[in-house]
């Protein structure tokens, strides 16, 4: 009989938990050393990296990290700390490539799993040549990062469909979200290009699960915040996979001009591959900076165009084609360009391989890197607003509570969930059509002005009281609350098959603790 001991409408307060109060218990490690048995390596000295994350504002220590080698590891692992009962405190956090921003990857005193030590032993399977489900798919493991895929499928002359705008992310830390980017209005995001998963439950049980065989918990697992089970494989659709790509960038001053086009953008089934979009407040020089990578069709116009003291909105649009269409495929552009009304002179067109572009943000990290400036504090905010609320909110924040895009991109595109699979743990708005807006910000150490911790974090306050109180019906991409309440909120009429899959596959509230929606009853 299942003891259900996860705690309901606690309140979570981060100043009750300093990683450095926090002393291992010999009792706990002995024992859990003494009854595992493991391929690899459960460690209590290599563990600091898990207590950090791409956020950089959340620290805590966990008691061990547990390098897995076999899928059998992390199942005996979590059965043994199920075994335990409700009384022990550890807690499992699977972490990927740590690029959470509030450390959901992280857990207190508790045992992190190294995902991508497990990706080490784990083979990639191709299966594209139709003979098995009619669709090529590769079958790998929850712990790859997605640049890995990406270039193994390319051997093979595929690729999956979906991606996430920056790729050294890895499979079972996008599927725990959604993995969204400008594929994502035509495919829907990574979560629904994956046909079978491979899964670890609360009490360590390995189980198989598609859209028919133990579907609640592949649709549970998917966009489930890490609270239903470990992903330790994933068959994930492949595409044939393109050669080269028009990466095109154009300018707008009106806002509802921009949004126009992107609608009737995502609207077409034959318009381009990839849709996204930007905005600029104040930027000085930005175009100066594209002009060496991004091709003007009118440099002396464009020469002219200011940017500083305005918002401008940025629409970038990518076409895909192969070697055979180089000759026709500037024609297919310039049509499809015809159909939209941004400001003449702003069109910039580079062309790259795909690789290239669908690895764009590792080429502004090693820069960034370079200078010591990846390595911050990252206050991000990524907001889903409902095409109805887009000009209200647009109207409230750009140029009002935002008056420089100086601290990082704010990206702004739409999509259409109607053809999206909406049985997952996902929580979107409820129309159809919402925006995506993503303030990815990055905040200075040492810096007291506009570009600090506290002023970018209070900004982004701002913003989500103006969704608030303007009832603009708004949901958190990568949500982070701390009150069960506000998770209730945020799930709505989801919540209570959010809580119910909860006490079905982890019912002691073992898995990823770092989320804060659940707490193990201690
Ligand atoms: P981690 O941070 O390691 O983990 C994330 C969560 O998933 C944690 O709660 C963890 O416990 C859980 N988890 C990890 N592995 C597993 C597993 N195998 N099974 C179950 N749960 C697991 N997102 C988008 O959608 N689109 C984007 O374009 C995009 N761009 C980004 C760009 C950058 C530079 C960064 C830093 C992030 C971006 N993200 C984007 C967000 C990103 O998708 C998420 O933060 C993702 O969770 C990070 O993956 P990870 O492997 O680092 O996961």
């Amino acid at each position: 009989k299942v003891v259900i001991a996860l705690i309901l409408g606690y309140t979570f307060d981060k100043n009750k938990i300093t990683s450095t109060t926090y002393l291992p218990n010999n009792e706990t490690i002995t024992s859990l050393i003494k009854h595992l048995k493991l391929d690899g390596d459960l460690s209590f000295d290599n563990i600091h990296h898990a207590s950090k994350d791409f956020g950089n504002r959340y620290n805590f220590l966990p008691l061990a990290v547990l390098y897995p080698k076999s899928v059998s590891d992390i199942s005996n692992l979590v059965n043994y700390i199920f075994q335990m009962g409700p009384t022990s405190k550890l807690t499992v956090a699977p972490r990927g490539h740590g690029h959470s921003l509030e450390g959901q990857a992280q857990a207190h005193q508790g045992v992190v799993i190294n995902m991508e030590s497990l990706a080490k032993y784990q083979e990639m399977d191709f299966y594209v040549d139709g003979n098995y489900k009619n669709t090529p798919f590769v079958d790998v493991s929850g712990g790859e990062l997605w640049i890995n895929i990406l270039r193994e499928s390319l051997k093979h002359g595929f690729a999956p469909k979906s991606w996430t705008d920056y790729l050294h992310l890895t499979v079972g830390g996008t599927l725990s979200n959604a993995g969204i980017s400008g594929q994502a209005f035509r495919h829907g995001p990574q979560i629904n290009n994956v046909h079978q998963l491979q899964v670890v439950t609360g009490t360590g049980e390995v189980v198989t699960c598609t859209k028919e065989m133990n579907s609640d918990l592949f649709h549970g697992v998917l966009g489930g915040l890490g609270q239903f089970g470990i992903i330790t494989r994933a068959h994930i659709t492949l595409e044939p996979a393109p050669e080269m790509v028009k990466w095109i960038k154009v300018l707008y001053m009106d806002f509802a001009t921009f949004t126009k086009d992107q609608e009737l953008l995502i609207s077409s089934n034959t318009s381009f591959d990839y849709v996204e979009g930007f905005v600029l407040i104040n930027r000085t020089g930005l175009l100066n900076n594209w002009r060496s990578s991004f091709k003007s069709k009118d440099p002396v116009q464009a020469k002219r165009f200011v940017t500083e003291g305005k918002t401008i909105y940025c629409l970038e649009i990518a076409k895909y084609y192969k070697q055979e269409d180089v000759h026709t495929i500037d024609q297919k552009i310039e049509s499809l360009l015809s159909t939209l009304n941004y400001n003449d002179f702003t069109l910039f067109i580079s062309e790259v391989s795909y690789v290239e572009f669908l690895d764009r943000v590792h080429v502004s990290e090693l820069k960034l890197q370079e200078k010591g400036l990846w390595d911050v504090p990252h206050p991000w905010l990524n907001l889903l607003v409902p095409k109805s609320k887009i000009h209200q909110f647009a109207n409230e924040v750009f140029g009002k509570i935002l008056t420089d895009s100086s601290n990082g991109p704010i990206l702004i595109y739409p999509v259409d969930k109607s053809r999206w699979n909406t049985k997952t743990s996902m929580v979107t708005p409820k129309e159809n059509v919402f925006y995506l807006v993503a303030f990815l910000s990055s905040a200075m150490p040492s810096s007291t002005g506009t570009d600090s911790l506290e002023n970018i974090l209070s900004q982004n306050k701002r913003i989500l009281e103006v969704c608030e109180n303007a009832n603009l019906e708004t949901k958190q991409y990568l949500p982070h609350y701390n009150t069960q309440e506000e998770w209730e909120k945020h799930f709505g009429s989801q919540w209570e098959a959010f809580v119910r899959r909860k006490f079905r596959y982890d019912p002691l509230a073992i898995l990823t603790p770092g989320q804060r929606i659940f707490q193990k009853a201690i």
